[in-house]
């Protein structure tokens, strides 16, 4: 089942399109490999603009996976390619093991499917809406879509005309809840809620979960997909810019000290420094020697000590170099990021002479400015896409 949205391309609004009911619960059905959603560098252009540009992922059985992005990153063309409501302009995908563009009845069987811009009968109230498409839906539980619009505190008895946006949201998100399908696909679930129901919805996302369904999540609010998803795509642009499992990223942690006095940053590294390879390293400790011998005219002694400390800060033990990045923050505080086990790390920085050391999460928002703004945080962009030939049906 899709909710009909007022895209132009889009499927006619009514009837919502049904057939039988999913033929597997929630498992993956032999043809389908091991993906639940796959794609294989899938683009999308308008003209000589490019939507989307050579997408592939995939998204395991069971998975929540968050799609993130700015507005016009290409989110919504990724999730309509899925669903066959638009036509790719290269690249293939499966979804339940079936190719939207050959059969998207079959796709949109296996899948609920929450627009951005979901449309409502007006002329209904909103029980009238769920019995509507509890009805119509081979799968459809009406008790479902009734407790959950009674958990968002949802007035039935108002006509859709008359409904706020927040209210048709939670309308919209009540038919959506309501079949078990294995698939659910939510295109920002919580915009234009308060942040309770914003919990509410959340509560929703990962109680599907629980139950083995697969979710695929849009959002660009950072803290909901942390709060939800398993994995999670940056998109730029229309590129798949990153992928990164939770998992992952709460291994993460940024260390932000002061150091005992000031070290000299090194000039063509500011702000953004990674483990240093050890000619990049040399020539940084031999410019912060050089820059601190002219900052102040201290003793011999001082000179030695202070360039010890310089060279300690950027001779990251070698057994740390693949998962610790050294930097700068604009107000002088020395910055390191780790990822994996802390203990090593910690045993470092107690040599290491800093003060006022704050320990955190690395957490989403860090890595997506990694990903948006060029900080050089960021890894591979994700899995290998399989060859086309893997994803055809
Ligand atoms: P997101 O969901 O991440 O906000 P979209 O996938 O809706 O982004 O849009 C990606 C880009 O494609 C945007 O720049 C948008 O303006 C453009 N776009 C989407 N649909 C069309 C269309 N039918 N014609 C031209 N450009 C489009």
């Amino acid at each position: 089942m899709t909710l009909p949205t007022d895209r132009p391309d889009d499927p006619p609004a009514l009837p919502v399109e049904i057939s039988a009911a999913p033929d597997i619960p929630y498992g993956l059905p032999e043809h389908c490999g091991q993906a639940m959603v796959r794609t294989c560098r899938l683009s999308k252009s308008y003209g000589n603009f490019t939507a989307l540009s050579d997408c592939s992922l995939e998204v395991s059985p069971g998975e929540i996976f968050g799609l993130l992005g700015p507005n016009g990153a290409g989110k919504t063309t990724l999730i309509r390619a899925l669903l066959g409501h638009l036509h790719p302009t290269s690249g293939k995908s499966l979804v339940a093991g079936f190719d939207p563009q050959v059969d998207p009845v079959a796709v949109r069987r296996h899948v609920a499917y929450l627009p951005g811009d979901a449309r409502l009968p007006r002329h209904m109230n909103g029980k009238g809406v769920l019995e509507f498409f509890a009805e119509i839906h081979p799968s459809g539980e009406l008790s479902r879509s009734l407790a959950v619009a009674e958990a968002l505190e949802l007035d039935l008895s108002r006509r859709v005309a008359f409904m706020s946006t927040g209210m048709r949201q939670k309308l919209a998100l009540a038919v959506v809840f309501g079949p078990r399908t294995p698939i659910l696909i939510l295109d920002e679930p919580t915009a234009n809620l308060d942040p309770t129901v914003r919990g509410q919805v959340l509560e929703e996302v990962l109680a599907a979960g629980r139950d083995g369904r697969t979710v695929m999540l849009s959002s660009h609010v950072l803290s909901e997909i942390e709060q939800t998803c398993v994995r999670v795509a940056f998109l730029r642009r229309g590129h798949l810019a990153h992928q990164l499992t939770m998992s992952d990223l709460f291994q993460r942690h940024r260390v932000v000290a002061r150091t005992e006095s000031p070290l000299q940053q090194p000039t063509n590294r500011r702000s953004k420094t990674t483990a240093l390879d050890s000619e990049a390293r040399k020539k940084t400790t031999a410019s912060a020697d050089a820059a601190s011998a002219t900052a102040s005219p201290a003793t011999p002694d001082a000179m030695a000590r202070r360039g010890d400390r310089e060279a300690a800060f950027w001779e990251v033990p070698s057994e740390l170099r693949s998962s610790v990045e050294v930097g700068w923050l604009d107000d002088g505080r020395i910055r390191i990021d780790t990822a994996g086990d802390l203990q090593p790390v910690l045993g470092w920085l107690s040599e290491l002479p800093l003060v006022d050391v704050r320990i955190e999460p690395l957490g989403l928002h860090a890595v997506y400015r990694s990903v948006h703004f060029g900080d050089e945080a960021v890894v591979s962009a994700g899995p290998p896409c399989s060859t086309s030939s893997d994803v055809g049906a």
